[in-house]
C-alpha cells in the first residue's frame, strides 16, 4: 500500500515536471531581436555556439539543439552568421538579418544627466564596465526556465530600441522596456537565476542584475528600494526583489526591465506571451 502511494506521488511529480511550460521567446531576425537557430548536433552535452566573439545560449527542445541568438541593435542588416563548434573547427550557420525601423522619442530630464559633470562622467566611466561585466557574463550553468513572469504590472511608457534625445541631445538607444507603475510596486525577477549586481547607479539608480545562465541576463532599474538581498543570493521566478521608484535618470516612477543574450540587449516583450511592443 505504502509502495502504491509512492508510485502516485512519483507519477505526479513527473507529470507536473513534463507539463510545466518553459520560456521560449519569440522569433524576430532584426537589430534587437532574437535568431532561433538550429545546431544539427545530437549529443547530450550543450553545444558551442558563438555569434560576434560571444558564446550563445542553446537548449534542447524535442531533441533537437536550438542557439537562442540575441542580435544587437548596432547589428548590421543582411547576412549574419554564427560559428557551431565541432571537432573539424567551426562552422557557420548562416541567417538574415532584416531591418527594423525604431521611432524617435524625446523626453526632458534633469541637465546633470544629459551633460555630465567631471564627476559624475568619472563615477559613470567606473559603473559602466560593472554593470556591463554582469550582464554580458556567460556562466556555463543550465537552469531550467519554467515561464517567464512580467516584473511588474503597468502601461508600457517606452518601448525597446526607442532612438533617444534627452534634452535635445541624441544618446544611446532604449536598451529595455519601461513599464510605469507607482512608487512602491512590487518588482519581481523574471525567470530564477543568481544575482550579480547589487547597487546605485548614476544613470540606472537603484538596479539588479539578475543571471540566468549562458549569457541569458536580466537588469532592473530606478528601484525606490531593493528587496532583502545581495549579490550572490539565487532568486525563483517571480520572487520579489524590489519597488517601482525614480532613482536615477528617470522622468517618473517607473521600472526599466532590460533582457540580454550573448551580450547584446535584446527586446523583453519578446519573452512575453501576449504581442506587445
Ligand atoms: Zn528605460
Amino acid at each position: 500500500m505504502r509502495f502504491g502511494w509512492l508510485s502516485l506521488t512519483l507519477c505526479l511529480v513527473l507529470v507536473s515536471s513534463l507539463v510545466q511550460a518553459a520560456t521560449w521567446p519569440r522569433e524576430e531576425r532584426v537589430p534587437g531581436g532574437i535568431a532561433i537557430i538550429k545546431i544539427p548536433q545530437q549529443s547530450e552535452a550543450p553545444p558551442q555556439v558563438f555569434f560576434n566573439k560571444q558564446r550563445v545560449y542553446t537548449v534542447k527542445k524535442n531533441n533537437q539543439w536550438y542557439a537562442w541568438v540575441g542580435i544587437p541593435l548596432n547589428q548590421k542588416t543582411g547576412k549574419a552568421q554564427v560559428y557551431w563548434r565541432t571537432r573539424d573547427g567551426d562552422l557557420p550557420l548562416p541567417f538574415q538579418v532584416k531591418h527594423k525601423d525604431y521611432p524617435v522619442q524625446e523626453l526632458k530630464v534633469a541637465p546633470k544627466h544629459v551633460n555630465l559633470s567631471s564627476e559624475d562622467l568619472a563615477r559613470v566611466r567606473k559603473e559602466t564596465p560593472e554593470l556591463r561585466g554582469a550582464m554580458n557574463n556567460f556562466r556555463p550553468i543550465v537552469l531550467p526556465l519554467p515561464n517567464l513572469v512580467q516584473p511588474t504590472e503597468g502601461r508600457k511608457s517606452s518601448s525597446f530600441g526607442f532612438r533617444r534625445v534627452f534634452n535635445g541631445e541624441s544618446r544611446n538607444p532604449h536598451s529595455g522596456l519601461d513599464i510605469a507603475a507607482p512608487q512602491g510596486t512590487p518588482i519581481k525577477a523574471a525567470l530564477p537565476g543568481r544575482i550579480t549586481a547589487k547597487n546605485n547607479y548614476f544613470f540606472n539608480g537603484n538596479t539588479l542584475v539578475i543571471d540566468h545562465g549562458q549569457g541569458l541576463t536580466s537588469l532592473y532599474c530606478h528601484m525606490s528600494r531593493f528587496a532583502d538581498l545581495k549579490v550572490g543570493d539565487e532568486v525563483e521566478a517571480g520572487q520579489l526583489i524590489g519597488e517601482v521608484g525614480t532613482t536615477g535618470r528617470s522622468t517618473g516612477p517607473h521600472l526599466h526591465w532590460t533582457m540580454s543574450l550573448n551580450a547584446a540587449r535584446v527586446n523583453p516583450s519578446l519573452f512575453l506571451k501576449e504581442a506587445n511592443n
